[in-house]
């Protein structure tokens, strides 16, 4: 089968022959449609993260065909539409599996980082971990839901916002999309702050009340000339963001961080303390939590903003993308 390879930190992707995966017990074997990139890649190639393994396959949003289905699986059959997160499998016994907290486990196997994802023709997968992909959603609009939309639904779902309150979206990227989308469909107030005009513009588009300019204004004094925020939802992979957005909030408001800033920051525990400010982190969410965006998106309360492109335009995908300039998600398709 056709794969993106990554050799070696640092290394572009090769695109390049690469053995076919059948399904083994428990496993299904799903013929590729669509996948999303998504950032986390680029901490990958660089080599930030230590890969556990080598050569491998990137990509973990992943929708395709199942084409072949393993001894003891009884919830997909061949022809079924499924979809695979980050996490593709995890023990499904220890005390955070059992409550709501599978990202958590010890045990956790992450798709296209400890074993090999979607960017390919084919990909294997756990069946207790791949999801049914609702009929009415087309490929290109499904795959980016599985990261893109999955962990911004988890941090908003876990900051406790509701109805009427205000929450700051810091980072309209491809999760700063849907994070908009979210926000607004829980009823709140939705500012979103962003360095690149294009990125602001769509956040309006798609229901922000305010949009900042980092750039141009300085964000925390124009959401506290706003009443301050009760949430702010830091996507953004800056600690200035992360320092912007603590200074956003509200008494009794809540900082969710969830992008990945290099190095360390510093926040005062005096003001964190005596304005009562949470401060949450957030990763991905669980196989609940995707059910619960695809049927979100299911009843058009998300849309997806993606562009398709080609397995061999992966490496343009991701230049673009460490300069900034994508808004909304590139979506690898395979027809
Ligand atoms: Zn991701
Ligand atoms: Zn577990």
């Amino acid at each position: 089968m056709k794969a993106a390879v990554l050799h070696k930190a640092g290394d572009a992707l090769a695109i390049e022959d690469a053995p076919t995966p059948g399904a083994g017990p428990g496993e299904i074997l799903i013929k590729v449609r669509a996948c999303g990139v998504c950032h986390t890649d680029l901490h990958l190639i660089s080599g930030q993260w230590n890969l556990p393994k080598l050569p491998v396959i990137l990509g973990h949003e992943v929708v395709g065909e199942v084409v072949e289905v393993g001894r003891g699986v009884g919830n997909f059959k061949p022809g079924d539409r499924a979809g695979v997160p980050w996490i593709y499998s995890t023990c499904g016994a220890c005390e955070f599996c059992a409550s709501d907290r599978e990202p958590l486990c010890p045990s956790i196997v992450v798709t296209g980082f400890m074993v090999d994802g979607g960017y390919a023709e084919y990909l294997k997968a756990a069946a207790s971990h791949s999801l049914q992909v609702p009929k009415e959603l087309s490929w290109l609009d499904a795959a980016p839901l599985f990261c893109a939309g999955l962990t911004p639904y988890r941090a908003l779902k876990i900051s406790g916002a509701k109805v009427g309150e205000t929450v700051a979206i810091w980072g309209i990227g491809g999760l700063g999309h849907y994070a908009v989308q979210i926000a607004k469909a829980m009823g709140t107030r939705v500012v979103a702050v962003d360095v690149a005009a294009a990125k602001l513009e769509l956040a309006k588009k798609l229901g922000a009340e305010v949009t900042v300019n980092a750039s141009e204004t300085k964000p925390d004094e124009a959401i506290r000339d706003f009443g301050g925020a009760h949430v702010v939802v830091c996507l953004a992979p800056a600690a200035e963001a992360i320092l912007q957005g603590f200074a956003a909030l509200r008494r009794g408001g809540t900082l969710v961080l969830v992008g990945l800033p290099k190095g360390n920051f510093t926040l005062p525990i005096l003001g964190t303390l005596a304005k009562g400010i949470r401060i949450l982190t957030s990763g991905v969410g669980t196989r609940q939590d995707l059910r619960e965006v695809l049927a979100l998106a299911v009843q058009g309360k998300i849309k997806t903003v993606a562009e398709p492109c080609r397995l061999e335009e992966l490496n343009d995908v991701f230049d673009a993308m460490r300069q900034g300039k994508i808004a909304g998600r590139r979506v690898v398709t395979f027809s």
